[in-house]
């Protein structure tokens, strides 16, 4: 996002953005490295659930890590953020050693867990009360007030958590994040369980929230949040990260496959010997053809059709996502 477009997403929430920062589109070379991760490893007993992570966040970047169930996910973000020992490795934020110097690094930071369980017999303005005192805070009822307001929580003031829907409950987790008006912000799967609309919904938030020069680091294992938000990803699979860029350069550098699905009739080890194409394989009457080069592959497609008097029907043609390019890594789909 450039500062234009910084200024004008300010315009519309009313949040003031900082127009010092270099964003990652403007200069990413320039901007400092916020999150620094060396050689981590994590092991719970015998266990090894990260193996090995190097990995660097630059500030104001939505940074996400993407990968499967059980992935180590989670278990980085609890080292970043100083919940969890590191077995091995060095882990740096905001040039602090997450080991020696956590409570200086707590004080920069705001987490929203997987899964928040507030404490249920308070209404949400004592609930943002609890929270700013745990940092010292003692935000006036005013402010409490443009807080709520802007979270799109104020006719909700006096209502409990447990009162609340799915997304509502995540503004809630998002508000209290940013309570300490922190450097860093982590969300952890900050949309699972929503439905799409919410989804949008909470992506904006998260969108805001860098516009106010916060660094985000989320997590997911939905490919379209990742392709939506995130600027740069690391792809982690079994503990390791398996590649990392942004959405455009893994999609382009790991060379994952167009999908062609059509109805007709034609012999698969004709189609599999087609230039280009990488897998063919029948469904019933549909085909599906896995490609690197479009446009080669469908003219010998089209000839292939000719020669057996066949038409090509309800053809569609796929572009690569971040699916296809955690199936070309791993040989296994991300949805789980
Ligand atoms: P999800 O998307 O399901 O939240 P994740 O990528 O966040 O998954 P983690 O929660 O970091 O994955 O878990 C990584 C691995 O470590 C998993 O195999 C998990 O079972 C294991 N694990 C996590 N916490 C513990 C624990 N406290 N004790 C033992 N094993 C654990």
């Amino acid at each position: 996002m450039s500062i234009v477009e910084n200024t004008n997403l300010a315009v519309k929430t009313g949040i003031k953005p900082n127009p010092f920062i270099y964003t990652v589109q403007d200069k990413p070379e320039l901007a400092p490295v916020v999150i620094d991760l060396n050689g981590l490893e994590v092991s719970y007993g015998d266990f090894k659930a990260v193996r090995g992570i190097n990995l660097q966040v630059r500030q104001g970047e939505i940074f996400g890590i993407l990968g499967p169930n059980g992935a180590g996910k989670t278990t980085t973000l609890s080292v970043i953020e100083g919940l969890l020992k590191p077995s091995a490795g060095k882990v740096q934020v905001l040039g602090l050693d997450v080991v020696k110097e956590s409570k200086k690094i707590r004080r920069q930071i705001g987490v929203a867990l997987q899964s928040t369980s507030f404490f249920d017999s308070l209404n949400l303005v004592e609930l943002i009360e609890l929270y700013a005192a745990m940092y010292n805070l003692y935000p006036t009822k005013t402010r409490i007030q443009e807080l709520l307001e802007r979270f799109q929580l104020k006719e909700k003031s006096r209502v409990q958590p447990k009162q609340l829907s799915g997304g509502q409950v995540q503004r809630v987790a998002l508000l209290l994040a940013v309570i300490n008006d922190p450097k860093i912000v982590f969300l952890d799967e900050p949309t699972t369980g929503l439905d799409p609309q919410t989804r949008r919904n909470i992506w904006d938030v998260i969108k805001e929230l860098r516009a106010e020069g916060r660094t985000v680091v989320l997590t997911t294992h939905y490919m379209e949040e990742a392709h939506e938000l995130c600027h740069r990803l690391a792809i982690i699979d079994q503990g390791e990260v398996i590649a990392n860029g942004t959405p455009g350069q893994l999609i382009n550098q790991l060379g994952a496959d167009i999908r062609i699905t059509v109805t007709a009739r034609l012999p698969l080890e004709a189609v599999q010997k087609l230039p280009g194409v990488t897998k063919a394989s029948y469904e019933g009457e549909r085909l599906t053809v896995y490609l690197q080069d479009a446009e080669k592959s469908l003219l010998g497609l089209q000839q292939l059709a000719l020669q057996n008097g066949q038409p090509l029907a309800d053809l569609s043609v796929k572009q690569p996502d971040l699916e296809d390019v955690f199936l070309a890594l791993t040989g296994r789909s991300l949805r789980t």
